[in-house]
């Protein structure tokens, strides 16, 4: 048996301690975004590790929307959080919450906070604030609204609510310590001014908490145990232990943080995707070039391999980033059994079987996957004229080239040995047409007489065959560059985006709805596009490569 304790990640021994302690009963997490652009891969690593503690310890997730922010957030941004969560296969069950619904208690906390002597109105201003809070050496000076009788703060935060200040007039502060080393816990601001509707509350406020005032309350608010944040909030927690303190929760929630998920070569940072897609560099938040969620599942990610992905990155409390061709080995590991072999031809020549009875067409059985005997089969057909891949012929070839050239026999893929005679080509030199003979004794690609052939190659018949566009991406940054220019800007790879759009699948594939898969043979994992694909016109996304070099870290 495994020692199951030793496996378990820091945030489970946590866990595991608190509910040993009696310090919480039934363990309640969640997952807080900011509706200000769609969710990322690192974000699915934060939904997975927050629905998976409160699934493995029979607890709850909550779905809670941070919209404390009206000037970025919008109700697109909701609803594509909500289908990429549930997507991920997290379930918040009735449990979907948004901190603008708390807007009223929060008011109320401030109040208190207040009354207790705890905060106090402001009259400085961003840039004033700003001097007076000291350095990382130097302790900080007192505002000089600090004194402020309670009477008079509450009248002033009463008129901040009314609407009798401007944006930036006046600000409501907890009355914390200038002088602490740690700068959020100088006098942080807790309330603003800010006339703007929001999407949730329209006008009813024109003041809005702050994120560090907001988010512990919030969780307070939902009995969350255990809030999981990333590294950047460790030097807000002891403001966030003072929010729940001083506003007096029964059941104080403890913020616990992980290191976010970086990974190579790819632009994560919700600010970079919004640039790509403002600037219309990519066609929208779900370009399949991109790793958000949208764009991983439009590229024909599944959300098994996501949680297994997520699943190998573990849990830990230092930045590193994580190779993006872990991602594709997972997603690879994840369709080898479930998908069913197809042959597509990207870049098509004309064959024709010059011996094979004109008009005539029979049909051939293929294995769907052989490792996967309950996926099936299915039948192609075969006639006399086909497609091959332009790669596999070559009139001269070099060495060791087995593929299709003049003189030289090969076998087409579950069909026939043919050998090549002659081919055509137009003005330019192009070869348009191929002509061979084929074997009829070597059916099924069997040889007859033991005689070899060293090539195998795919095709499809031409007249059955679909007519398809077919997308193969690079990653959007260049490799080499590195993601980021000196100047903040991005390094995009101008091949990011290869279209083939004579492409030709066999006629299995011929009625793929939108997010099927299969593996073409030889090519890599295809998904049809969900946003392109109509009714005349099939589009595929390769998700991924056949091969890499890539091994998991720790194995050979
Ligand atoms: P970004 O920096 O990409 O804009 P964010 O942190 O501003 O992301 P939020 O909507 O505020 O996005 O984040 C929601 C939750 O997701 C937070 O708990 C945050 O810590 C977590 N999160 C964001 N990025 C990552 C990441 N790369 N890895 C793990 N968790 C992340
Ligand atoms: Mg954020």
């Amino acid at each position: 048996m495994e020692n199951v304790t030793e496996s378990k990640n820091f945030i489970e021994q946590i866990i595991d301690k608190d509910l040993a302690e009696g310090r919480c009963g039934e363990v309640c997490t969640r997952f807080p975004p900011e509706p200000n652009g769609y969710l990322h891969i690192g974000h699915a690593k934060s939904i997975l590790l927050n629905a998976g503690l409160a699934k493995e310890y029979g607890g709850k997730f909550n779905l809670r929307f941070d919209d404390t922010n009206p000037t970025k957030e919008r109700v697109e941004f909701v609803e594509s959080i909500k289908e990429d969560v549930k997507w991920l296969g997290a379930d918040w069950e009735d449990r979907l919450y948004f901190a603008s619904d708390y807007f009223e208690h929060m008011y109320e906390a401030a109040v208190l906070l207040i009354k207790k002597g705890r905060a106090y109105v402001s009259d400085l201003n961003a840039e004033e604030i700003r001097q007076y809070r000291g350095t990382l050496t130097e302790p900080g000076k007192d505002d000089p609204s600090c004194n402020r009788s309670i009477e008079e703060n509450l009248k002033l935060f009463e008129e901040m609510k009314a609407g009798k200040y401007q944006d930036g007039e006046k600000v409501l502060r907890a009355r914390i310590d200038m002088a602490s080393p740690n700068i959020n816990m100088r006098d942080p601001i807790i309330y603003r001014v800010a006339h703007m509707e929001h999407h949730n509350t329209g006008n009813k406020w024109c003041i809005y908490p702050m994120y560090d005032f907001a988010h512990p309350i919030e969780d307070a608010v939902e009995g969350i145990t255990h809030s999981i944040c990333t590294l950047e909030f460790e030097d807000h927690r002891p403001l966030y232990d003072w929010v729940v303190r001083e506003v007096g929760y029964e059941h104080p929630p403890k913020q616990i943080e992980f290191a976010k998920l970086y990974l190579t070569n790819v632009v994560t940072g919700k600010r970079y995707i919004k640039r790509l897609v403002e600037e219309k560099i990519v066609d929208g938040w779900d370009d399949p070039r991109l790793v958000s969620i949208a764009a991983l599942r439009r590229r024909g990610f599944t959300p098994e391999s996501i949680q297994k992905f997520v699943e190998l990155c573990g849990i830990s409390k230092s930045n590193s980033s994580v190779d993006y061709a872990m991602l594709e080995y997972c997603i690879r590991e994840d369709l080898k059994l479930k998908k069913s072999r197809v042959m597509a031809v990207l870049d098509p020549i004309k064959v024709v079987i010059d011996n094979y009875p004109e008009g005539q067409t029979e049909e051939l059985t293929v294995i769907n996957n052989m490792e996967s005997p309950e996926l099936g089969s299915h039948t192609v057909p075969f006639c006399r004229e086909l497609y091959i891949d332009r790669d596999d012929f070559m009139e001269v070839p070099p060495r060791k080239y087995f593929r299709m050239f003049p003189g030289n026999e090969v076998r087409l893929m579950q069909a026939y040995f043919v050998t090549c005679n002659s081919f055509i080509k137009d003005e330019n030199g192009l070869v348009t047409e191929i002509h061979c003979t084929y074997d009829p004794a070597s059916k099924g690609g069997n040889s007859p007489d033991g005689r070899k052939v060293k090539g195998t190659i795919h095709w499809v018949p031409a007249p059955y065959a679909k007519q398809a566009e077919v997308r193969l991406y690079e990653n959007i940054v260049d490799e080499e560059l590195g993601v980021y220019n000196e100047d903040g800007s991005l390094n995009l790879n101008p091949n990011s985006l290869k279209v083939l759009n004579n492409c030709y699948v066999e006629p299995y594939a011929a009625n793929a709805k939108a997010y099927d898969s299969f593996q073409f043979v030889r090519q890599g994992y295809f998904c049809v596009d969900a946003k392109d694909t109509t009714e005349d016109k099939l589009v595929f996304n390769r998700i991924v490569s056949l091969k890499s070099s890539y091994t998991l870290p720790g194995k050979k």
